[in-house]
């Protein structure tokens, strides 16, 4: 069997991955953000954590550490094969992981971008398994993204490559992350929606995502909710167009919390998209993702 692992800003997740991208079962905990100031304990706690949550699953799950083929992990940013770069969140400037678990384990260990990895779970066992030209993107705190033509998996030679959400759409926009402004990014993240609707709904701005999601679906007829939701939209329809144009795919899949909305969303991106994408009779369609928060974990251990 193999371990799939998903490094994210708010909680670590590991899985056993059985045959086929099956998902045995699954540990995950929390990062306490606050707690981490220093590379130093970034690092102690992501190797503290990821021992922890293999020992619990070998344990309940019959397994012992020989049974391991390959430890997959899925992290943000650039890393490479063997480290975790440059990542913000958790102060890690570059931790050579790799090195350290092998020694423990005695398995492939390999590192690779979140996105990628949840794309290729979601091509191979998800919503994208019947497209051979399609997108994954995640849309969450910041927007993830995968392409593949032809079936395969487009990766470049030196980094990651196809950061679509730092494609920059408006050059005086609000600052991004990587340092540049008016980012893909900053204009369709979950977290910027958020900030919208508290500001325009004037909701508490303690709110969490999942009441924020009630409160949306269940006055999505009111007309500040209506506009607030197609002001949105029409900001992600014009970075999805450009990628619509460029990569012309059969299927685009929305993961990260955006998903939790398809029902709302994609009908309206789909119709607003009309106004923007250059071949007006190219036939697409927009799904959500299918194995959700899984699929940083499946495509971890399986890519
Ligand atoms: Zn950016």
């Amino acid at each position: 069997m193999k371990i799939g692992i998903d490094i994210g800003g708010s909680h670590i997740a590991t899985g056993i991955i059985e045959k086929n991208g099956n998902l045995k079962a699954k540990e995950i905990r929390d990062v306490e953000i606050k707690s981490i100031k220093t590379e130093k304990q970034a690092q102690k706690f992501i190797l503290d954590t990821i021992e922890s949550e293999i020992n619990d699953l070998l344990i309940k799950n019959d397994y012992e550490i020989g049974d391991i083929s390959k430890i997959g992990i899925a992290v943000p940013g650039n890393p490479t094969e063997t480290a975790i770069k440059n990542t913000v969140n958790l102060h890690i400037k570059k931790f050579e992981i790799a090195k350290i678990l092998e020694e423990k384990y005695s398995a492939k260990i390999k590192l690779k971008n979140d996105g990628k990895c949840a794309g290729y779970a979601e091509k191979n066992y998800g919503a994208l398994k019947k497209y051979d030209d399609c997108i994954f993107l995640c849309i969450g705190t910041g927007v993830g993204s995968a392409v593949f033509l032809n079936g395969e998996l487009l990766e470049p030679k030196r980094n990651p490559g196809f950061e679509l959400g730092h494609m920059i759409i408006d050059k005086n926009g609000i600052e991004c992350n990587c340092g540049n402004r008016g980012c893909f990014e900053t204009f369709a993240s979950m977290k910027r929606f958020k900030k919208e609707a508290i500001r325009k709904l004037k909701l508490d701005k303690n709110i969490k995502s999942d009441e924020m999601q009630k409160y949306i679906r269940e006055n999505i007829g009111k007309k500040e909710v209506e506009k607030l939701v197609t002001e949105y939209l029409d900001n992600v329809s014009i970075g999805l167009a450009n990628i619509i144009n460029i990569f012309e795919p059969e299927a685009i899949c929305f993961g990260g919390s955006f998903s939790y909305y398809g029902d709302i969303f994609l009908p309206r991106l789909k119709e607003n998209l009309k106004k923007y994408i250059f071949n007006k009779d190219t036939k697409y369609e927009l799904v959500s993702a299918k194995l959700k928060n899984d699929a940083g974990i499946i495509g971890a251990a399986e890519i």
